[in-house]
């Protein structure tokens, strides 16, 4: 279906007959709750079909959003209790998130801000928020990169973005500066020659995470937007969070981040699903999600390997929870587990014909 503006409510999915009548009633209530968008690139990816289309489980409410578990939490991965400046979280010793805004051009269902994001979210910083934000960031000498999030950075308007870019430009200590987004996937023409020359305009270095979840969204549009970065000498790595019903098979793992390579995007983080609220039937197990990041290793090119992380809840950071290769023996030996999972020792246990020579 083509539709020239975004989808913001029920009533809109269902006009453009991605939900049917008789859930209105029921999706109003979680709209009530968590902000709805779809773009048109997407609403054009999505299968009306398809019951089980992994597009519109993305972004199409669904009532199960409606059923919240105790282990889930409003802040899953505690960004609040890192937060010395509104705008701002310092978590990490070199590097600071910056979120200068709480919207995004799609709301992911799965979105593990959805309490802060959307119409009624945190909302974007005043400017004098925005100068308290900068000013703790040329106060603390240890700041090596910045780390544009939020919300969806590039939702601001070049104009905007040059002028965030200038005030970084003017901080020697950062020297890198990196954007989260969705935007060159789910509205790949917001990626235009202004948008790219304000990013650059800090003149640090620039990387943009891309965050995509299944083959499909990498589109042709959206590879052009990404190559009209990466051609500008924008480096991109990937972000996708393992999600079931969307990509928690092999296949369609190794086919996005074959699809990340191929459009000059190195894959960087496969994220084990956080614990938003109204999220659970989003979320597999972490011995599910180890066994499926094993079953890349080896069988698709190194280039296609993410770090399968996991945020711990209450602010404590990324853990990389893929399965180890390698198990301590005795006496300083390890066996180490090939990409066919048979083991070998280190060092080597059988003699070879150098041993004998001695
Ligand atoms: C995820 C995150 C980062 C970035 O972590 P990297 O491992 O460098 O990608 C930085 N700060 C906070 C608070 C984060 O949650
Ligand atoms: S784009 Fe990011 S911040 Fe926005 S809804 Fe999706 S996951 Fe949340």
């Amino acid at each position: 279906m083509n539709v020239h503006r975004s989808l913001k409510s029920p009533e809109e999915l269902m006009a453009a007959g991605l939900v049917p009548p008789e859930r209105l009633a029921g999706l109003a209530e979680v709209a009530s709750r968590y902000a709805v968008a779809v773009t048109p690139a997407m609403v054009e990816l999505i299968d009306p079909a398809d019951p089980d289309d992994p597009i519109a489980r993305q972004f199409v409410p669904s009532e199960a959003e409606l059923t919240i578990l105790p282990e889930e939490r409003a802040d899953p991965i505690g960004d609040l209790a890192h937060s010395p400046v509104e705008g701002i979280v310092h978590r990490y010793p070199d590097r600071v998130l910056l979120k200068a805004v709480h919207v995004c051009p799609v709301y992911c269902r799965f979105c593990f801000r959805r309490e802060m994001v959307g119409p009624a979210g945190l909302g974007t910083l005043s400017g004098q928020a925005l100068d308290a934000a900068f000013n703790y960031i040329a106060s603390h000498a240890e700041i090596w990169e910045v780390i544009l999030t939020g919300g969806d950075p590039l939702v601001l308007s070049a104009r905007r973005l040059g002028e965030l870019m200038a005030r970084l430009a003017a901080i020697p200590h950062v020297k890198v500066v990196r954007f989260h987004t969705r935007v060159p996937v789910v509205e790949p023409e917001r990626v235009d020659e202004a948008l790219v020359r304000a990013l650059k305009s800090c003149g640090k270095a620039v990387y943009v995470a891309l965050h995509a979840n299944h083959p499909r969204e990498l589109t042709p549009a959206a590879r052009a937007a990404c190559a009209r970065l990466v051609d500008n000498g924008i480096a991109m790595v990937s972000q996708s969070v393992l999600l079931k019903g969307v990509n928690d098979d092999p296949q369609t793992l190794a086919e996005l981040m074959r699809a990340f390579v191929e459009t000059r995007v190195k894959p960087y983080y496969l994220h084990h699903p956080d614990l938003a609220p109204g999220t659970s039937h989003f979320r597999l197990s972490i011995a599910e999600g180890q066994a499926l990041v094993a079953g890349l290793r080896g069988r698709i090119s190194g280039l296609c390997q993410p770090a399968y992380v996991l945020d711990i809840p209450g602010g404590h950071g990324k853990a990389d929870i893929g399965l180890s290769a390698v198990r301590p023996m005795e006496e300083g030996c390890y066996s180490v587990a090939d990409y066919r999972g048979e083991e070998h020792a280190y060092p080597p246990r059988e003699k070879t014909g150098l041993d004998e020579k001695t």
